[in-house]
């Protein structure tokens, strides 16, 4: 067979593959949103389905039999051409499949989906002591994965590789440690000022179908495709890739939050435009897939805080707010543009502003890496998680729900994870700080309802990329310069200093 040959045998079954992806994408997203309470039971077992076709498909020998084949040839020798890029793909997946031994990937579903089931039984109990022993489960079957994989310099490297290629933890160490250095400074600045922008205004009466019109409204306004998705109200929002002309987005509405549903609808309508403008033409392949999940977070976070909770985007926006709702018909543009933007140390992760969203994930990452490595047992968890909130954000959690039991993702097994917020968050400055030397004041053209400029510049420097180069060298593509904190440090300290005058 011609190296050519064995490029279209590998194509094609790539295509195939992800046909069967966006089949279980579908059926995710019924779960999440449509399904009768009765129907769980048959989805768990149409999924299980799905895995094994998957499972068989990504360690077919003949995937390594194509790849020999085509590794070497004069098809793949520049390494940004469409071929390059997806036999690099194809190999990673293909050797990370057969690494893992079935009865560990089988030990590992079953593990996680136990696990899943006992953090939503066990949280609203605060019963640490019921989910202690499933979540030692996983913490002992993602170490062994890790054995079986193989690392760079850690056993965390081998579960940060699946979500970040190319990411380890001894690298990504020392930018964290800058980024919690400059926040902590930040804080500091914020807590010793006077001045207090409330979100008062925000937790007004606002009802459900005015926020949910709103939304769209801005949705749309921004570039999202309502003719190639659509926006549900869910449990706990999420945008799902099911193919092209088809990227969806949830939200969840709370009648007396206006900032929970409009903020999360920004972030999923964020991670959908990246979505929707991945190269269709290389639909099925790497090169046709987005990078990663900071840089997939890097587009959510972009559209929700540095474009979303800007003074210019509220001068546009803000008189359609003030005429859809009563409650702020008498708050000036300043005093709610303070209330989106409040800074308050709190408990929970998901519900963190700006400056100290990242130390919740600090926080996490600190002990995850122990916890991988062997260094920090499942045990000693609670305390260690208390300790650090406490010396990052000033606050103790007096249960366990509100603090180590608050995420799903160790329930899942999702180790590794978490980086890529924070990882999402400076991509998104950084890229951010591009398009503005690129384009000007981005802020004027918001005040204008001119949001195209930046969609446009996205699209053809990120979105139309697909997976053609890892995170890191495309930061560098972009904006010349390798990944650095300095970019969300300093939107940080300038947005913040004249919010709260230091
Ligand atoms: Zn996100």
């Amino acid at each position: 067979m011609t190296p050519e040959a064995a490029y279209q045998w590998l194509a094609q079954h790539s295509r195939e593959t992800a046909y069967y992806e966006s089949m279980g994408q579908l059926l995710g997203w019924d779960q999440r949103t449509q399904i009768p309470i009765k129907g769980h039971a048959h989805r768990h077992n149409q999924f299980a389905m799905l895995a094994k076709w998957m499972h068989s498909r990504a360690t077919d020998p003949r995937v390594g039999e194509h790849l020999a084949g085509v590794e070497g040839a004069e098809l793949v020798r520049d390494p940004n051409s469409t071929a390059a890029v997806n036999v690099r793909e194809w190999r990673r997946d293909y050797d990370r499949a057969l690494k893992i031994p079935e009865d560990l990937a089988v030990a590992l579903a079953k593990a996680t989906a136990e696990g899943e089931t006992a953090w939503e039984q066990a949280r609203p109990d605060n019963d640490w002591a019921a989910f202690k022993p499933f979540l030692a489960r996983i913490v002992s079957l993602k170490r062994a994965e890790a054995q079986a994989l193989g690392y760079a310099g850690e056993p965390y490297d081998a579960h940060l590789d699946l979500f970040e290629p190319g990411e380890t933890a001894a690298g990504l160490a020392p930018l964290l440690a800058q980024v919690r250095e400059a926040l902590v400074k930040i804080l500091e600045a914020i807590n010793a000022s006077g001045r207090r922008p409330s979100s008062e205004v925000v937790r007004r009466h606002f009802p459900v179908a005015g926020q949910e019109r709103f939304g769209r409204l801005v949705a749309q306004r921004l570039g999202y495709d309502f003719d190639a998705g659509r926006l549900d109200p869910t449990a706990h929002p999420f945008s799902v890739e099911i193919g092209p002309g088809d990227v969806r987005i949830t939200t969840r509405y709370d009648e007396h939050n206006f900032s929970q549903a409009f903020f999360s609808t920004l972030h999923e309508a964020g991670h959908a435009l990246y979505g929707q403008g991945l190269p269709e033409e290389h639909w099925g392949t790497p090169r046709g897939a987005p990078v990663s999940l900071g840089i997939h977070e890097s587009q959510s976070r972009l559209w929700e805080n540095l474009v979303g909770r800007s003074l210019g985007f509220w001068r546009y926006f803000y008189p359609q707010a003030q005429a859809a709702f009563p409650a702020l018909r008498e708050v000036p543009l300043e005093v709610f543009h303070g209330a989106v933007n409040e800074v308050r140390p709190s408990l929970i992760r998901t519900e963190a502003d700006e400056v100290t969203y990242n130390l919740h994930i600090l926080l996490r990452f600190e002990l995850e890496r122990p916890l991988m490595g062997g260094d920090l047992q499942v045990e000693d968890l609670p305390g260690a998680w208390n300790d650090r909130m406490a010396a990052y954000l000033g606050l103790r959690p007096s249960d366990y729900a509100q603090g180590v039991m608050q995420d799903v993702h160790w329930a899942a097994g999702l180790f590794g994870y978490f980086p890529t917020y924070t990882l999402g968050n400076l991509y998104a400055a950084q890229f951010y700080a591009r398009a503005e030397a690129d384009l000007g004041s981005l802020e004027e053209k918001f005040a204008a309802g001119d949001f195209a400029p930046l969609l446009t510049w996205l699209r053809a420097k990120i979105h139309s990329q697909g997976n053609r180069l890892w995170a890191r060298p495309l930061v560098k593509e972009v904006t010349g310069e390798d990944l650095t904190p300095r970019f969300l440090v300093t939107y940080l300290q300038r947005k913040f200093g004249a919010l709260y005058g230091f």
